[in-house]
């Protein structure tokens, strides 16, 4: 499955450009020839796996699709190469050059509007609830009571 490999190094492309954003993504935007040999699904499905603890972990994919075209040197004609593509000019017979549809490659890049780090707090379980233990702990200094009721205690064999 090689939309794994593009994957991740678009993954890596994507990081090295958003580094010193320290935002995480939001979403990011491919532009794919149809005839570029990558299956959208796939791409999506490792592109899913390819950003797992990265700054990309959760980003929208988007994927715009270029179709493919060729033109004819014999006659001048464009045409859509269709799928699977037919590289000839359907009037005279000319192998056509191809102008588009070979296309693999990152349009655009969105940031989430929260910084990096507040993304990883959120994900990072157990490590965001210190509301929660502060709040139980909260209480037990309150009972000063205790050391209090210690120096009467103290004080009574005294006397
Ligand atoms: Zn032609």
């Amino acid at each position: 499955m090689h939309e794994l490999s593009i994957a991740v190094a678009v993954v890596e492309q994507v990081e090295e450009a958003v580094r010193e954003q320290d935002r995480a993504v939001a979403s990011l935007t491919l532009r794919i020839g149809e005839l570029a040999g990558v299956v959208p699904e796939a791409l999506d499905f490792s592109f899913g796996l390819a950003t797992e603890g990265t700054a990309l972990a959760g980003a929208r994919l988007l994927i715009e699709t270029v179709g493919a075209r060729g033109r004819c040197e014999g006659c001048g004609r464009e045409t859509p190469t269709g799928m699977p593509p037919v590289l000839w000019c359907a009037g005279c017979g000319t192998p056509l050059t191809l102008l588009s549809g070979r296309e693999l490659e990152i349009v655009r890049v969105t940031l989430a509007d929260e910084p990096l780090d507040a993304r990883k707090t959120v994900d990072g379980k157990g490590v965001g609830p210190p509301g929660g233990k502060g709040a139980d702990d909260g209480p037990r200094p309150a009972p000063s009571g205790l050391p209090v009721r210690d120096e009467e205690a103290s004080h009574v064999p005294h006397r």
